[in-house]
């Protein structure tokens, strides 16, 4: 199965949303209907998490915040996740992947009345391969004349089965002791992009196209003292610019104004240099001569960017100097060389002039919306499943591979997984994409899909 850069940091915008520190995060997986919904509202003590009897509805929010004994934890629900276009195994075992890769400890809820069914025997192997913590929730254990069930479900190999019942509560105290026990006191995960203080931005391009002359421009008399600005690293390569009312970092600007005249290594250096200011920034602005032809060089630095996963604007610089012809060129130009970038809000600008660096800001503001913007689990599978429908994937030796299931894994920038039924071709990746696109914007912000073959 493939395993590229599976990252779930489900939680990421919800805490900075909240304000504080990362929280220790409890998944909740099981099949359909054994009640995960209905035990996230008892975890939660309110009727957060809608609970649907209809099997196939989707909920768009998966993680909450809960807190037992004085312990504060995020839950993800992973009820509501069974689509039209899965089948309940897959399904299933893409809730607790999700599960494995985003949680600190899992709650596996397996209906009592029922018993052990071939679904949990196969989600039992996934977790066990994972080696989180498991606490064996034994559910709808309503009365006593239950319990006898409950025991039989010691047969899973997941150590004490907990009888409760989601429904009125019975059993659901000891077994939340059971999981802060298993929950550490931070998240194993940390999140890469740090939140907080005034945006980032790298101005790049390379040697000549007017850098130093366009941040001379922007700054201007605007220039902020960086001690004035709270919480912000008094890193002197980095200067505080105010634009558009707000106030901006713009990353190791030391590389842009001293202009180092190195014999042999320009470019290696150039390039260090741009990859430091593109790893410390949020967005990365790429200033291109337009006056002259896109080069490998303009090619390369936006790659270095996106690649990064920075949002991403581009800046035609030096618009003072462009006749008609060569406007008309640049055109060509930018349809044949960029391409692969047609998502990025574009200005063109003068730094000599001034010209447009009021659509700076806007541009820059766009891009790390779409950054940070996040669909939700039930938008992507009701989008999925169109595509599904309608755009299926080319037949491949009498094989067709088929999207079962997909979830945003993060943001800045957006990832997605796909759980495919098989290798999903580039060509048809790249249409998904597109197709992303078209749906929900990400104007300015690279695209990470990974594909994860379910067999
Ligand atoms: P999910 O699909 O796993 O999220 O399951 P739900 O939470 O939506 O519950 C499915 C059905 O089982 C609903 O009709 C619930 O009311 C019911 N249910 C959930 N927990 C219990 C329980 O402890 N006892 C009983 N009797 N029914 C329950
Ligand atoms: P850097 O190496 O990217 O920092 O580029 P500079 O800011 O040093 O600019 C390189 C040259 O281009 C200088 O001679 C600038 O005066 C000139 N330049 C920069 N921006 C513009 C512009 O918008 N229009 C014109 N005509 N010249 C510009």
């Amino acid at each position: 199965a493939a395993q590229e850069g599976f990252d779930l940091t489900e939680v990421e915008g919800d805490l900075a949303a909240a304000g504080h520190g990362p929280l220790p995060v409890l998944a909740v997986v099981g099949r359909p209907n054994v009640g995960k919904s209905t035990l996230v509202n008892r975890i939660l003590g309110r009727r957060e998490a809608v609970v649907e009897d209809r099997p196939g509805v989707t909920r768009d929010r998966v993680t909450y915040e809960a807190e037992w004994s004085g312990r504060r934890f995020k839950v993800v629900d992973t009820g509501g996740w069974e689509q039209d276009v899965l089948g309940i195994d897959a399904s299933v075992a893409a809730q607790a992947e999700f599960a494995i890769e985003a949680a600190d400890a899992v709650v596996f809820v397996v209906d009592a009345t029922v018993g052990a069914t071939d679904t949990d025997e196969a989600v039992v192997k996934l977790l066990r391969r994972a080696g989180k913590p498991v606490v064996l929730c034994a559910n709808k254990v309503d009365g006593p004349s239950g319990e006898a069930d409950a025991a039989m479900l010691w047969s899973l190999g997941l150590g004490e089965p907990y009888p409760v019942s989601a429904l009125h509560g019975r059993g659901t105290g000891d077994m939340l002791d059971a999981v802060l026990e298993a929950l550490p006191e931070a998240p194993a995960q940390t999140f890469g992009a740090t939140v907080g203080g005034p945006r980032r931005i790298a101005l790049i391009g390379r040697p000549n196209v007017g850098k130093s002359s366009l941040l001379n421009k922007v700054a201007g008399e605007e220039r902020v003292v960086v001690n004035e600005v709270a919480g912000t690293t008094r890193d002197p390569v980095d200067e505080m610019i105010q634009l558009g009312g707000i106030t901006w970092k713009f990353v190791d600007t030391a590389g842009i104004r001293r202009r180092v005249h190195l014999q042999e290594g320009a470019d290696y250096y150039a390039s260090l240099r741009t990859a430091a200011a593109v790893e410390k920034a949020e967005v990365a602005v790429v200033l291109i001569d337009a006056s002259e032809s896109i080069s490998v060089q303009d090619q390369r630095i936006i790659t270095m960017a996106v690649e990064a996963g920075r949002a991403l604007v581009i800046a035609y610089n030096k618009w003072d100097t462009l006749d008609e012809e060569r406007r008309y060129y640049l055109e060509r130009e930018i349809e044949t060389e960029l391409v692969q970038i047609q998502w990025a809000p574009r200005v063109n600008v003068s730094a000599r002039t001034g010209r447009h660096m009021e659509k700076l800001v806007p541009a820059i503001e766009t891009a790390l919306a779409g950054w940070e913007t996040r669909v939700p689990t039930g938008r992507l599978n009701s989008f999925l499943g169109e595509i599904v429908a309608s755009h299926p994937h080319p037949i491949r030796g009498g094989k067709q591979p088929r999207i079962l299931f997909g979830t945003q894994a993060g943001t800045r920038p957006p990832r997605f997984v796909l759980f495919a039924s098989g290798f999903l071709e580039a060509g048809y990746r790249r249409f998904i994409e597109r197709r992303l696109r078209e749906e929900f914007g990400f104007e300015g912000t690279p695209l990470q899909i990974s594909v994860r073959v379910r067999e």
